[in-house]
């Protein structure tokens, strides 16, 4: 972390907290970590309220590319607006500022994590999943390319996963890198860099899309890897105002031999431990299946060379023809993953969500939850999670577990993981 100082005053100098608008990928992550909403965005950038930012730093780690972790010395009256960060499209140097940052009466705090003050005095840990990867996860690359110096990627597949006449468009999508090295895991990121601009004549900034393919590739052995992309359609009123995603139709447009422009690896928490004993129990919905899928890849190809940990899935989607990777899951041998599919329009049946499913399973998952070596993910549509940790609460309760007790262990042995969008 570049920040030993957090963004406050002292001596009348601040050390502000900014965010590197060429770094950031616009993932949103940082902005709902914060516990005093001290982040906000506008089209362009992700910005700092320097009169909110205490420094607590809760929203460093979570970070997936370091954009967060920029700080500035500043003098108080001089501490950049909002108006000012929005307009920027790189980070200003740090200048020279009269005032001393060391000045009698400065206070300094460590660095703190995801932590707000409670108003007993307290410090209360904010962030829901773990911030730390599993012990044995292997160890991440991350931005080795950026919006400056993207890589280049051919498309050598791109099919639509779900049926034609299903409401929802998603594609698996293959990208190549060729002979350029791309290193990624199960569990992290890629951005894409969609062409042309904003209407006032930015660049677009770049979308982050989960990998769906295991680290050596979505055929083994091969410099390449798999996307799960849902087109963003205005008229199914996925937008905000009516507007086709950007990013998500240019890449469900792309034919076979396109280039395309790629920046990442991301994400440094949210990744499988390595040692093969360990029970995954995954929970998500839609594209959430992109980390889920890569996951489970990864283990059914070690499985043959003798990865032993159970797998428990819980996929939700409307109905079979929307749930991506349908039929090869329901393929996959219930000795090697117990797979629990929810679909919440089906003709003639009642609604089932992932977490009704997970209740119905109360037993087995919480057999996983008293597990030492289980490993919780849970990727989807920002509405599922407050559901998920309903549900397993109230199965840790059924079964006599100390939900917020094990919560707080799941977290702090990075066996927690939540990543929705
Ligand atoms: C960690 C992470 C992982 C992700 N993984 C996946 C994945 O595996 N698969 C996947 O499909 N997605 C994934 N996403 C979501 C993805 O990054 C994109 O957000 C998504 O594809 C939409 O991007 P877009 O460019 O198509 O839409 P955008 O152009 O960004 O638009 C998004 C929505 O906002 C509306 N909107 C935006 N700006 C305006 C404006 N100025 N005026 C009017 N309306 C506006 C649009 O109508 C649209 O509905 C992930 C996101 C994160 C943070
Ligand atoms: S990349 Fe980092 S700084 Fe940018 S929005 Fe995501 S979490 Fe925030
Ligand atoms: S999480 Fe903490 S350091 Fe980050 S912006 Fe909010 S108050 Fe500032």
């Amino acid at each position: 972390m570049n920040g030993p100082m957090p963004s406050m005053i002292a001596g009348g100098v601040l050390n502000q907290h900014l965010i590197d608008p060429e770094v950031c990928i616009r993932c949103n992550t940082c902005e709902e970590t914060c516990p005093i909403d001290a982040i906000t965005h506008d089209d362009t950038n992700y910005v700092v309220r320097a009169e909110t930012c205490n420094g607590c730093m809760a929203c460093v780690p979570p970070c997936p590319t370091g954009a967060i972790d920029n700080w500035r010395m500043v003098a108080r009256e001089d501490a950049y607006s909002l108006e000012d960060q929005y307009g920027w499209d790189v980070l200003p140097a740090q200048g020279t500022v009269a005032t001393s940052a060391d000045a009698p009466g400065a206070e300094q705090q460590e660095p703190g994590g995801a932590r707000e003050e409670a108003g007993d005095g307290l410090t209360v840990d904010t962030a829901r999943g773990s911030q730390l990867p599993p012990w044995s996860a292997a160890r991440p690359y991350v931005n080795l390319y950026t919006h400056k110096l993207p890589t280049t990627a051919t498309v050598v597949g791109n099919y639509r996963l779900t049926a034609e006449d299903a409401d929802s468009a998603i594609h698996h999508i293959v990208l190549d890198f060729g002979k350029l090295p791309f290193p990624v895991l199960e569990g992290q990121s890629i951005g894409i860099l969609p062409p042309g601009g904003t209407a006032d004549g930015r660049a677009h900034h770049a979308r982050q899309y989960s990998i769906a393919s295991p680290r050596d590739g979505e055929r083994p052995g091969y410099n390449n890897l798999s996307l799960t992309v849902k087109r963003v359609r205005a008229a199914r009123n996925d937008g905000r105002d009516g507007r086709d995603g950007v990013c998500s139709n240019y890449l469900c447009d792309l034919q076979k031999g396109d280039s395309v422009q790629v920046i990442g690896p991301f994400g440094h928490t949210f990744l499988m431990p390595n040692h093969p004993a360990s029970d995954l129990l995954m929970i998500c919905t839609g594209t959430g299946a992109a980390p889920m899928r890569a996951m489970t890849e990864y283990r059914r190809r070690k499985r043959l060379s003798g990865a032993t940990g159970r797998l428990m899935l819980f996929f939700g989607a409307r109905s079979a023809d929307e749930l991506p990777y349908f039929g090869p899951l329901t393929r996959l041998p219930k000795d090697f993953i117990d797979t629990n599919l929810a679909f919440s329009r089906s003709p003639d049946e009642p609604r089932r969500y992932v977490q009704d499913l997970m209740r119905a399973r109360a037993p087995d998952v919480a057999a996983l939850l008293r597990g030492e070596d289980s490993y919780i993910y849970v990727c989807g549509l920002k509405a599922m999670e407050e559901g998920v940790l309903q549900a397993l609460a109230a199965i840790a309760e059924q079964e006599g577990l100390d939900w917020p007790v094990l919560w707080e262990r799941l977290r702090r042995e990075g066996r927690l993981h939540i990543e929705t969008y």
